[in-house]
């Protein structure tokens, strides 16, 4: 099968962080850094949907998606999640959060999603962030 995600879950490598994981869901730092703390929760099914999961997998990986926010938005002081469901590159579901400040123009938003913008930090204050990302994630689902 020729899908980055399941790929990445039977090889574990990734240019990604791997920031959680469990029976349901991969939890990702974008490799990009459009912004600080882009994540991507990723079904471990591969279907295209939610509504092609079974009800009792998805309400696992939609609480698994709600903590992750929570996580994210409090390691960054981010006010807003913007949330994105697409898969027109990798067909598998997942949904991305993009952390941002209430003030941000609907144009800013956009030029985020776009990945027109990078989040400036170098390698140590990148590794410090991901380490304070998973340890956050593994005490909201705890
Ligand atoms: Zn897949």
């Amino acid at each position: 099968m020729n899908c980055i995600f399941c790929d990445l879950l039977t090889t574990r490598e990734s240019a990604a962080d791997i920031l959680f994981e469990d029976d349901d869901v991969l939890v990702l730092l974008h490799e990009a850094w459009a912004t600080l703390g882009h994540t991507v929760v990723v079904a471990k099914r591969h279907v295209e949907n939610s509504s092609e999961l079974p009800a009792g997998e998805w309400a696992r990986v939609a609480r698994a998606f709600q903590r992750v926010e929570a996580a994210v938005l409090a390691t960054t002081g981010a006010d807003r999640a913007i949330l994105m469901k697409l898969g027109l590159m990798v067909p598998h579901l997942h949904i991305h959060i993009y952390p941002v400040s209430r003030t941000m123009t609907r144009e800013q938003v956009f030029a985020v999603i776009d990945g027109k913008t990078k989040h400036e930090a170098t390698a140590e204050e990148k590794a410090v962030f991901v380490e304070a990302l998973r340890k956050r994630i593994l005490a909201e689902l705890a």
